[in-house]
């Protein structure tokens, strides 16, 4: 796998880094890699499991929606031919068509049916006359003109879905949407792919659970919490496996173990180049590195590759970086990963209140909040300050400010790209 990516290939990121490879590089080929390797074990659920699934069938109508001709208005069903050119013409209503109690028989010449919506136009009727237009003479007359055309207020079978019309394509996520499709076609159940089983940990030394008291040197581990809520967003299996030393033996194993009963293993910290950053080092003994370094801000170290069957994402240890790189890393390959048709995210322009100051040959993830006036434009503010382990400023944003590596301190006024934060929740 490793020969897949030249680590050398020039990019933008060379000005500063000549190991770095650029942001889209690296989105591109992990994008590339995990999209041949998606989940293929089906099962079969019923509609009411299915929400959030990815499809593993086509959806093919085997009946018409509507499955027969219906009416769109309370009124009254009759043949056109008795739709007056002008002036007025008298029916006789011989019957009713209310919806699940038809009206079974046939609609002779000046007479008509008292239907009501949903209602099934009876035979020998093509029009529904509202009850606004209609006088009534008395039970069984009412007066008519020329107000309706031919076909109006009738809603015809197969006007929504037609037999035989491919609905929804294996690969899609099953919305709320979804499920009412499906059920409309009659369907109860679904083949599904099964669910990513996605395992993830924190390491280092200084790092103590949540309700510890904190000695000197040490903080609590905030970046399990983050990604568990991330990941329960991405509709798949999760263990939590906890902290994990600064410590080759623990990691191999932890690593080793997990590797055996997940598709997806995700770590943070202990990526970068100092001395007790391991990760890379254990993952290039137990499987294949792809590669570590991305020009790009927050988020420079990433750790990327395989151990067995489970693919590995380690990311960096500074909080907002887990943030970053799990957003435009992670989230993309589980979508391939877990079957589902491939999204861009969503990108904006907004006019930016704030001067943004950006180094040149890096990607930038500014943490902002978007907004939109009166007038429907939308403009964009820094949330503050853009440490990468200042959580704050990831906490107020709804969106990032994605800087291109050529761009350099843009002026407030500027227009420049979002990605919203709706797409990922
Ligand atoms: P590392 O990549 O392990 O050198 O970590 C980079 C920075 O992120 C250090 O300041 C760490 O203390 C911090 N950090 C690493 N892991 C976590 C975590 N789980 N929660 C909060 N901060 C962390
Ligand atoms: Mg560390």
């Amino acid at each position: 796998m490793q020969n897949r990516i030249n680590l050398n290939t020039p990019s933008c990121g060379d000005e500063h880094d000549s190991t770095a490879i650029a942001y889209e590089t690296a989105r591109n080929a992990i994008i590339d890699i995990v999209s041949m390797h998606s989940l293929k074990e089906q099962e079969r659920l019923s509609l009411w499991q299915a929400l959030d699934r990815v499809l593993a069938e086509d959806i093919v109508a085997q009946v018409n929606v509507p499955p027969y001709n219906n009416s769109a208005m309370d009124g009254y069903a009759l043949c056109s031919d008795d739709i007056p050119k002008q002036g007025t013409n008298e029916l006789k209503v011989i019957g009713t068509s209310f919806a699940g109690h038809p009206y079974i028989g046939v609609c002779g010449k000046c007479e008509c049916i008292r239907i009501m919506t949903g209602g099934l136009i009876p035979e020998g009727c093509d029009t529904v006359i509202p009850q606004e237009f209609i006088e009534i003479i008395n039970d069984f007359s009412i007066r008519i003109d020329e107000r309706t055309r031919q076909g109006e207020n009738v809603r015809l079978t197969g006007e929504d879905i037609y037999l035989g019309q491919n609905v929804l394509t294996h690969g899609k996520r099953i919305t709320a949407a979804d499920l009412g499709l499906i059920a409309s076609l009659g369907i109860e159940h679904v083949s599904v792919l099964r669910r990513l089983r996605i395992a993830f940990f924190s390491t280092g030394d200084e790092l103590r659970a949540v309700g510890e008291d904190l000695e000197p040197g040490q903080i609590h581990d905030s970046n399990r919490y983050t990604l568990f809520g991330m990941l329960s967003h991405q509709f798949c299996e999760i263990t939590d496996l906890g902290v994990v030393a600064d410590d080759v033996i623990a990691l191999r194993n932890t690593l080793r173990m997990a590797a055996k009963q997940h598709d997806v293993l995700i770590s943070s910290g202990g990526v970068s180049v100092g001395e007790a950053d391991y990760v890379r080092q254990v993952l290039s003994e137990l499987g294949d590195i792809v590669f570590w370094k991305v020009a790009m801000k927050p988020g420079r170290p990433l750790t990327f590759g395989r151990i067995n069957q489970a693919w590995f994402f380690g990311l960096p240890g500074n909080p907002v970086a887990v943030m970053v790189s799990f957003y435009q890393f992670v989230q993309p390959a589980l979508q391939c990963l877990a079957g589902e048709i491939a999204r861009s995210p969503l990108i904006l322009q907004a006019v930016t209140h704030s001067v943004l100051k950006k180094r040149a040959g890096r990607t930038e993830f500014q943490r902002g909040i978007l907004s939109q006036g009166a007038d429907g434009s939308l403009s964009v503010c820094e949330t503050g300050e853009q440490g990468s382990g200042i959580l704050l400023s990831m906490s107020r944003a709804n969106c990032f400010i994605v800087l291109s590596a050529e761009q350099t301190r843009v002026e407030a006024g500027s227009t420049v790209s979002v990605q919203t934060f709706a797409d990922w929740l």
